[in-house]
């Protein structure tokens, strides 16, 4: 790659030459998404950046030498509440349990989210673990922060709480800039009083019995408290990436990355998440491994918007994925996931995205005009290369790709370089599928227009031809080679 990769990195503010601590083994951690509800098209956004990231890393370093962990968040407030709404008939009469009403909002959101994101041509993560199958990993990183003067046990107005002690972490606010003395100085909100410090944050919470819990005890000051209880929203990717990028695969690193346990590459996620996940994130993981850093490079999406405004739950102006695939909310229609994932990458990632109808329009005339249904096996284009190899520029990508395309229109040779530069953004435009109800149906206005053309009835046959071409079906009439008769072939176009 033509100078090699260059990412912004949030925490230093600036773009950087990425060099991975072990090139044999890339590490690449992504926060997922909270099982709580259909995810909306703004979570799709860092699903689908990351992947293109995904793909420019293994293009770069091999397909079988990235690592990429993508969570699924499956506790969470939200879920529960969820869970009593959604069940709570059912719990309260004794047929179904909390954990497994829980379970049925996060199984059934999980697995639409699984069907989303293949939809919009994401490759599946190396591991994507959910919260719950971790929690002994999140308990040891726990009792360690306690060990080590970092965390302490209180008891608030829900109970024992184990916190994070801000005021023990010198560089506390690195990623976002934020210093604790001006969260201090600035808190507005009255300082819960088990608090040593306003900024102090949950590792870990008791729970009620209508909330999900886990046994532990954990030890603080010669006193072992057993808390039934729930983590905190951070310590879940402390663990994880820990898990999957460092405790399991350590043997196989090389001796520098040997020489800096714990670390790993590229740390991603939307710019909600700097402050506080990220920035506790690195706290919690900093402090548990006595390092300076938790991961070399921090990455950031902007925000899809609509009419200036974040896309959310919260706000109530979203659209989820499936709705925008498979029904006609948006804009009065479907969307071919290829049509969402080409009008996501038509802007750079670091910039919001005002999200319209008229957006997803351009790209589907984008997509209308470059070849469909070819594969490559060449090496991807040096323009598209160069154009992701500068902090991911998918804009210039997105102008190689068209440049490519109108190539490979003119001249069939060059088929296979479109399709492979085209694979390293997954918009390879697809060939409509064809049902064989569908193919039938045509089939048999083609014959008809045929007769009609027998007929000299060319008003008729013109009409068919420009009706199945207003559907996207477009007719070819080329000569049986030794009857000298019409014969009409079609297509479906987009
Ligand atoms: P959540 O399920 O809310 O934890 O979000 C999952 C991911 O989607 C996180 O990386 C968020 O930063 C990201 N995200 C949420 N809303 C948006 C949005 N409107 N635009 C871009 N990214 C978003
Ligand atoms: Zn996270």
């Amino acid at each position: 790659m033509a100078g090699g990769l260059k990412l912004y990195n949030t925490l230093t503010r600036e773009k950087v030459d990425f060099e991975p601590i072990d090139p044999d083994t890339v590490r690449l951690y992504v926060c997922g998404p909270t099982v709580y509800d259909f995810a909306h098209i703004g979570n799709a956004r860092p699903v689908i950046v990351f992947d293109v990231l995904y793909r420019l890393l293994r293009h770069t370093y091999g397909a079988d030498k990235v690592t990429y962990v993508r969570n699924i968040t499956d506790v969470d407030d939200k879920i529960n509440a969820r869970a009593l709404r959604d069940f709570g008939g059912q719990i309260a009469d004794g047929s179904m349990s909390l954990n497994e009403a829980i379970r049925a909002v996060t199984g059934k959101t999980e697995s639409q989210f699984h069907e989303d994101v293949a939809s919009l041509g994401c490759l599946k993560p190396t591991h994507e673990p959910r919260a719950t199958d971790n929690i002994p990993q999140m308990i040891t990183i726990i009792q360690r922060l306690l060990d080590m003067g970092h965390a302490y046990v209180a008891t608030g107005s829900e109970g024992h709480e184990v916190l994070f002690s801000t005021a023990s972490m010198a560089d506390y606010g690195m990623l976002s800039k934020r210093k604790l003395e001006d969260q201090q100085a600035g808190a507005r909100v009255a300082v819960e009083s088990h608090k040593m410090n306003p900024a102090d944050f949950v590792l870990w919470k008791q729970s009620a019995d209508t909330e999900p819990g886990w046994p532990a005890s954990f030890t603080f000051e010669k006193t072992t408290t057993p808390i039934y209880g729930r983590p905190g929203w951070h310590i879940e990717c402390s663990a994880m990436a820990d898990r999957y990028l460092w405790e399991e695969i350590k043997d196989r690193l090389s001796p520098k990355a040997k020489a800096k346990p714990h670390q790993f590459d590229i740390h991603g996620g939307g710019l909600d998440l700097i402050f506080p996940h990220h920035e506790n994130e690195i706290a919690q993981s900093c402090c548990a491994f006595d390092n300076d850093l938790m991961a070399t490079v921090w990455m950031h999406n902007g925000f899809l918007q609509v009419e200036g405004r974040k896309m959310s739950k919260s706000e109530g102006n979203f659209v989820t994925i499936n709705e925008l695939l498979a029904t006609e909310k948006f804009g009065g229609r479907q969307w071919p996931g290829e049509v969402l994932r080409l009008a996501m990458l038509m802007t750079h990632y670091r910039e919001p995205i005002d999200f319209s109808v008229k957006r997803l329009e351009e790209a589907e005339r984008l997509l209308a005009k470059w070849p469909a249904g070819y594969a490559g096996d060449v090496t991807p284009d040096a323009s598209i290369l160069e154009a992701l190899a500068d902090d991911l520029n998918t804009v210039a990508a997105v102008q190689a790709i068209h440049a490519l395309a109108q190539a490979a229109n003119a001249d069939p040779s060059k088929l296979s370089l479109f399709a492979a530069s085209a694979a390293l953004l997954g918009v390879a435009p697809k060939k409509a599928e064809v049902s064989e109800d569908l193919s039938a149906a045509v089939q048999a206005l083609v014959d008809m227009r045929l007769e009609m053309l027998k007929a000299k009835n060319f008003a008729e046959a013109d009409k068919i031809r420009d009706d199945l071409a207003a559907k996207g079906i477009q007719l070819k009439d080329g000569k049986d080679k030794e009857t000298g008769e019409r014969v009409t072939t079609w297509e479906v176009k987009r």
